[in-house]
């Protein structure tokens, strides 16, 4: 295995998968789902879905003990309710923190658990979803470039330099992650971005806004919502 892709089933982290397949090779790449303790499920099976389309193996970790006392209304432990605002709207009552559905140091959690199955399985990089959409506002600090350089490094030295980790949409907004992925052909029909578990998108959570704003400035329909 070349690379490892964190896949959380949505739209970003399926176009960081389209990119490593078209870069090493489907055999090269190995997906990783990560369970944090999230009330839905939902996102995992378009992750299993994804993969199956690709024909790659995806592993399963389970990381909901480390979240269990996490304060994130995603979490299961948390009886606060999935804002339905934009993150603009939800940013303007922070104070300059992140937004609720941030869940807090997801990322370092995810990218250092995956730093050792990458090692294990021989990868030399590690890639996932992180834009400048989601790191704007400090919405979700472990989005932004400083961090991703910062645990590009970490991880770089820990692993005796011999993993690295890429965020290649890190500069980009979620609009030309999109544009990226229709180039790729990504099957975005079988992706999940909503915070809501139910039949379909809920369309007002903030990533149902994202999403739709995104396909909405590549002019095309998302293909998730006409299939
Ligand atoms: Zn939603």
């Amino acid at each position: 295995m070349k690379a490892l892709v964190l896949c959380s089933g949505g739209l970003d982290s399926t176009t960081c998968l389209a990119l490593a397949i078209e870069k090493y090779g489907k055999e090269e790449v190995l997906a990783l789902a990560v369970f944090y303790g999230q009330k839905h499920r939902r996102e995992l099976q378009a992750a299993q879905d994804v993969a199956d389309y690709y024909g790659v193996m995806l592993k399963r970790l389970d990381l909901a003990q480390i979240f269990a006392e996490s304060d994130c209304s995603l979490l299961q432990g948390s009886n606060a309710e999935i804002p339905k605002e934009s993150y603009a709207e939800q940013l303007s009552e922070t104070d300059g923190k992140p937004v609720s559905t941030y869940v807090p140091f997801r990322n370092g959690l995810f990218l250092s658990s995956a730093a050792s199955i990458a090692l294990s399985c021989g990868c030399e990089v590690i890639y996932y979803g992180a834009h400048s959409d989601d790191a704007a506002g400090s919405a979700y600090p472990d989005c932004s470039e400083e961090f991703n350089n910062a645990i590009n490094t970490a991880i770089f030295l820990g692993s005796g330099k011999q993993l690295r980790v890429e965020a290649p949409f890190v500069a980009r907004t979620k609009a030309d992650v999109v544009a990226e992925g229709m180039r790729l052909k990504a099957p975005y029909h079988l992706t999940w971005s909503c915070y809501e578990g139910g039949e379909t998108p809920c369309g007002l959570c903030g990533t149902c806004r994202d999403r739709a704003a995104a396909f909405a400035a590549n002019g095309i329909a998302d293909p998730a919502l006409t299939k």
